[in-house]
C-alpha cells in the first residue's frame, strides 16, 4: 500500500547498523508526553502518558492495569501508578486492549517489575509473543515481546479483589481486540465502566488482507455489537478518543463527575463507522480490478 510505504535507501559506512526509520518517530514523542495521573471514579484511575492510556483499577487486596502503552511508558506508568499512592509490586493482572506497539509496549517490563499475570485474547496472544503485527501500518513498528500468561475467549472473565471485567472480543482493529467491561457500584446506583478496545481502520488495508481475510466482516460484527452495548463511563486508549481533555477540564469540586456520560459511546460508534464506510470506498474504488 503507498500511501503506508516507508522504505528509505539508507547509505551504509562501515560500523553502521541498519535499521529502517520508524514511521511513529514524532507521534510517539507527543503521545509519550508526561500528564499528571488522576482519579476517574471509582477504583479507576488514569496513569497513562498524554497521548496513550493505561488505566489503574485498584481492589482492597490487590489491583490491574490495562494496557501498557508505548515501550518508553514505562517509567511513566510506573510512577503515576506511585503518585496516585499503590504500589507496583499489587498490580497482580496485566490486561490489553489489542496488540499495537501503542497499547502493549510496557507490559513486558511492567511484568517484569510486579510479577503480575498477563491476560489477553487467544488472537492476539501472537502477535504479542512475538511483538510484530503482520498488516497495517504498526507492522513497521514493533513493540516489546510479551509472554500471555492466561488468554481469554469472548465473554471470558478476569476476577480479582472483588473486581470482575468481561472480555467483549471487538476484532476488526486487530484480530483479537478486546473491549473490556465491568460494573461498579456508585452509591445507590450501578454504573457500566467500558475499557474501549477501538475501532478505527488505521490504515489497515480492508481489501485482499492476506493476514486478516474476515476483517471487513469482524469490523462490521463488532459495530453491530458495539450498538447494542451500554456504557456509563467510557475508556478508551487514546484520551482523544472519550475526550479526555476536555472531560478534565470540567473537573470541580462538587459538580458532577464529567466522565459519566451513557451518550459518549453511541455517538462514537456512529461517527467510528461512518470514518470506516468512507475508507472502505475509498479502498475499494482503489483496488486494483479482477481480472
Ligand atoms: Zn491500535
Amino acid at each position: 500500500m503507498k500511501r503506508f510505504a516507508f522504505a528509505a535507501a539508507l547509505v551504509l559506512t562501515c560500523g553502521d547498523v541498519q535499521s529502517a526509520p520508524d514511521p511513529f518517530a514524532q507521534t510517539r514523542l507527543e503521545w509519550n508526553k508526561p500528564l499528571k495521573p488522576f482519579h476517574v471514579i471509582g477504583n479507576i484511575y488514569y496513569v497513562g502518558a498524554a497521548g496513550v492510556s493505561a488505566f489503574l483499577i485498584t481492589t482492597p487486596q490487590c489491583h490491574i492495569v490495562t494496557d501498557g502503552a508505548l515501550p518508553e511508558s514505562a517509567p511513566l506508568i510506573e510512577a503515576n501508578i506511585k503518585a496516585q499512592g499503590f504500589k507496583l509490586s499489587d498490580v497482580k493482572n496485566l490486561l490489553n486492549s489489542h496488540a499495537h506497539f501503542d497499547h502493549s509496549g510496557s507490559l513486558a517490563r511492567l511484568k517484569q517489575v510486579s510479577g503480575a499475570r498477563l491476560v489477553a485474547s487467544t488472537a492476539d496472544k501472537p502477535i504479542l509473543k512475538s511483538g510484530h503485527i503482520s498488516f497495517g501500518p504498526a507492522a513497521n513498528a514493533d513493540s516489546i515481546p510479551v509472554k500471555v500468561d492466561q488468554v481469554v475467549a469472548d465473554g471470558g472473565t478476569v476476577s480479582l479483589g472483588g473486581v470482575t471485567l468481561t472480555a467483549n472480543v471487538t476484532s476488526g482493529h486487530t484480530p483479537g481486540c478486546t473491549t473490556w467491561t465491568m460494573n461498579f457500584r456508585d452509591g445507590n446506583v450501578t454504573r457500566k465502566v467500558m475499557f474501549f478496545c477501538s475501532i478505527s481502520v488505521a490504515g489497515n488495508p480492508l481489501i485482499g488482507n492476506k493476514h486478516f481475510p474476515g476483517i471487513v466482516q469482524a469490523y462490521r460484527t463488532s459495530f453491530a455489537r458495539l450498538k447494542t452495548m451500554q456504557a456509563d463511563i467510557f475508556l478508551a486508549p487514546h484520551g482523544a478518543q472519550f475526550r479526555m481533555e476536555g472531560k478534565l477540564a470540567m473537573v470541580k469540586p462538587g459538580a458532577a463527575n464529567p466522565f459519566i456520560d451513557t451518550g459518549e459511546l453511541p455517538r462514537f460508534i456512529v461517527k467510528a463507522e461512518i470514518d470506516f464506510d468512507a475508507e472502505l470506498a475509498r479502498q475499494q474504488a482503489s483496488a486494483p480490478p479482477k481480472i
